[in-house]
């Protein structure tokens, strides 16, 4: 934790009213006209009568990265497609700032950049620099790492980040899902419906379906608001036999028997075979990802469990400078605000 001092950084955790950690973190810094900042990432809102951090940074509209308890904030600060999908998801309003997938915001003075991540759509890396040219990148979960910069600290995550568990180590199987498409007249992918949903229907359209998409309500809604050019998507009172039906996992069932039916998950629990399609990098896309952005130094934040951890350990053992959210143990109380 003293690299992070050295590079003018304070990481902090929150406590919640009962006394246990909130999810996630808090990062103090002076910004380049030298006022105390504070940037809130992924975290619940601290409630009103106390004092407020400059800015709520929502990655990404993922339940547990909690823009559901951000987005009340006028603090809070995400893309426009985060913003619209946080509004379908939890249907009220949200009231922070938003901008653009690849842009800038001032935040209190501190000129803050976008970079998508290819997570869900809607996911940006944020990243900005301190008063001594520490460049901080924060990114939430990652798909796609291409568009991201070099930094000197950089705040990730590891839901795959165990390198000695074989279920971190994966390649997602589009020959697979392309195989399953044309395998029957009718066929139906479960998929969640924010994130995995709008994934199946790029997919679909890359494999060559350009006809109608069947959809669960909120998939529908969520993918005809998020992506750029879904082509056809209609309700699942509308479909007819040229249609491929996207509905959540548990709804496949509740479908004729006579489709073909297909989870998109790596878990292997379901009635239905599965197709390995992640959002996320595995073990080995996380090391890539750090080599290629090469920071001084990793915090590695989300998810819970020991995965954290593990990943800090094994970026340590290849002679990368890491830690985890166990190891901050600044607590974010009214003396540091
Ligand atoms: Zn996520």
């Amino acid at each position: 934790m003293n690299r992070l001092i050295d590079m003018g950084v304070l990481a902090c955790r929150q406590k919640n009213s009962r006394g246990t950690f909130k999810p996630h973190l808090a990062v103090r810094f002076r910004s380049g006209e030298g006022k105390i900042c504070t940037f809130s990432i992924d975290s619940t809102r601290v409630p009103k009568k106390q004092p407020q951090p400059d800015a709520y940074l929502v990655t990404h509209a993922h339940s547990d990265h909690n823009g559901k308890s951000a987005m009340l904030s006028d603090l809070s600060v995400c893309t426009d497609r985060t913003a619209v999908a946080l509004e379908i998801r939890h249907d009220r309003e949200f009231k922070g700032r938003t901008v653009d997938m690849c842009g800038s915001i001032e935040i209190n003075g501190v000129d803050v950049r976008t970079y998508p991540t290819g997570h869900t759509a809607g996911a940006v890396a944020f990243y900005w620099e301190n008063d001594v040219g520490t460049r901080i990148m924060v990114t939430g979960d990652v798909k796609d790492p291409s568009s991201l910069p070099k930094c000197d600290l950089l705040i990730t995550e590891a839901n795959y980040g165990d390198h000695g568990d074989p279920s971190c180590h994966f390649v997602d199987d589009i020959e697979g899902f392309r195989d399953a498409f044309w395998s029957a007249p009718q066929v139906a992918f479960g998929a969640y419906a924010f994130g995995k949903a709008q994934r199946a229907v790029e997919l679909l359209r890359e494999v060559g379906h350009d006809g109608p998409i069947a959809m669960e309500e909120k998939s529908l809604i969520l993918s005809n608001r998020l992506l750029d050019e879904p082509g056809e998507l209609i309700g699942l009172g509308e479909f007819d036999e040229e249609a491929v039906c996207i509905v959540p996992p548990w709804d496949l069932g509740k479908l004729p028997h006579s489709m073909s039916k297909y989870v998109m998950t790596g878990r292997q629990d379901y009635r239905y075979p599965s197709l390995q399609i992640s959002d996320h990098l595995d073990a080995n896309g996380l090391v890539d990802m750090v080599e290629k952005v090469d920071p001084e130094m990793t915090l590695v934040y989300h998810p819970g469990g020991d995965r954290p951890g593990k990943f800090a350990s094994y970026l340590n053992s290849i002679g990368r400078g890491a830690v985890c959210l166990d190891d901050v143990d600044n607590v974010l109380s009214n003396e540091f605000l």
